[in-house]
C-alpha cells in the first residue's frame, strides 16, 4: 500500500510481487501522460480487486471517466484503506468500476480494526482484535448519534508491546444503529481521518471535511480536476482548484455558498486556481493541508 515504485526503466511505474501475486502501481507518477500506460498494464493484468489509497484511485477513476475508457470487467471490488473514503469517491468508483467499494480502518499500531460489510457502509469494529472507545471533545464517551470523537483503542493481539487505551488521533463518527447483516459488532458511521484533518471556524468549532464538503452534492465537482484546501489561520480557508476544461465561473459561487451553508459564515474562503496539486513525499494527494495545530478533546 505504501510502496513507491522506483521506475526500473523509463515508462514503467509498477512491479509485480510473485509472492502475493499483486501488481503494485506507483501512486507517485499518476499524471495524465502516464495514466494510459497504467490502464493498459491493469487491463493486461486483469485484477480481481483494486486495493489502495482512495486519493490515488480517484485520480485513476477521474481519468477513466473523462476519457470514456472501458472499465475493467474482471474487477469484483475496490478495497480502500489508509485514508478516509469520502462519499463522492465511493460514488465515483462505483460508477467507473461498476463494482462494490469497501473501506476498512486499521493502523500499524494494531490496536483496532474495523471494516464494512456487504449490507452497509458503516465500519464494523472487531472487538476480538481490539476494544474501541470513542471519546468526545468533552473527554466523555460519545453516545449521541452522528457525534464525532477520537478513537481510543486497546489492542488484544500484541503481547510483546500491549497498548492500553491508546489515543490514535483518528476521528470517528458514532452510530448506535444495528446493521442489517446481523453481525452484532459496534459500528462507526464514518472514519474522518486524523484530528489534523479537521477545520477550525472563527468561533473555534471543529468541522470535518465530510460535513464541510464531501457529504454535500456539488455540481461543480464534476468540473474540478483536483482540489486542495489549506488552512493557515483560524476561520480562514484557501481553496486551490485545478480546473477542467468545463469549469464555469458559477462553480466557484456554488462551492463558496455550500461551504458557507455548513459553517454559517464561520470561514473566510479564498480561491486560488493552479495547474497542479503537488503530492506528498509518499505519493499521497492531500485534500487538506492543515497548518494549525489541532487539539481535539482534553
Ligand atoms: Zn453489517
Amino acid at each position: 500500500m505504501r510502496s513507491i515504485v522506483r521506475p526500473a526503466r523509463k515508462g514503467r511505474f509498477w512491479k509485480y510481487d510473485p509472492i502475493t501475486k499483486n501488481l503494485v502501481l506507483s501512486s507517485y507518477h499518476m499524471t495524465d501522460e502516464n495514466l494510459p500506460k497504467y490502464i493498459a498494464k491493469i487491463k493486461e493484468f486483469s485484477p480481481d480487486f483494486f486495493q489502495g489509497y482512495p486519493s490515488a484511485i480517484s485520480i485513476l477513476a477521474r481519468f477513466i471517466k473523462e476519457n470514456n475508457i472501458d472499465y475493467f470487467p474482471s474487477l469484483k471490488a475496490v478495497l480502500c484503506g489508509s485514508e478516509p473514503l469520502y462519499p463522492w469517491q465511493r460514488e465515483l468508483f462505483k460508477e467507473v468500476f461498476k463494482c462494490r467499494v469497501y473501506s476498512w480502518y486499521g493502523h500499524s499500531e494494531q490496536v483496532a480494526l474495523a471494516g464494512e460489510c456487504e449490507k452497509s457502509t458503516c465500519y464494523h469494529i472487531f472487538p476480538e482484535y481490539g476494544v474501541v472507545e470513542l471519546i468526545g471533545e468533552d473527554g466523555q464517551e460519545v453516545t449521541e448519534e452522528n457525534k464525532m470523537g477520537e478513537i481510543v483503542a486497546t489492542g488484544l493481539n500484541n503481547f510483546a508491546f500491549p497498548l492500553i487505551r491508546y489515543k490514535t488521533g483518528d476521528i470517528g463518527v458514532y452510530t448506535k444503529q444495528a446493521c442489517a447483516c446481523g453481525r452484532d459488532y459496534p459500528l462507526l458511521r464514518r472514519v474522518e481521518g486524523r484530528s489534523q484533518d479537521l477545520i477550525v471556524t472563527k468561533d473555534k468549532k471543529l468541522i470535518t471535511l465530510t460535513a464541510l464538503i464531501f457529504a454535500q452534492h456539488f455540481n461543480a465537482f464534476s468540473r474540478v480536476k483536483e482540489m486542495q484546501l489549506i488552512q493557515e489561520k483560524e476561520g480562514g480557508l484557501l481553496v486551490k482548484i485545478v480546473k477542467s476544461s468545463q469549469y464555469l465561473p458559477k462553480d466557484e459561487q456554488e462551492i463558496l455558498s455550500k461551504i458557507q451553508s455548513c459553517v454559517g459564515g464561520g470561514l473566510e474562503v479564498l480561491f486560488d486556481y493552479v495547474d497542479r496539486i503537488p503530492r506528498t513525499k509518499s505519493g499521497k494527494y492531500r485534500f487538506l493541508i492543515q497548518k494549525l495545530p489541532i487539539k481535539f478533546g482534553k
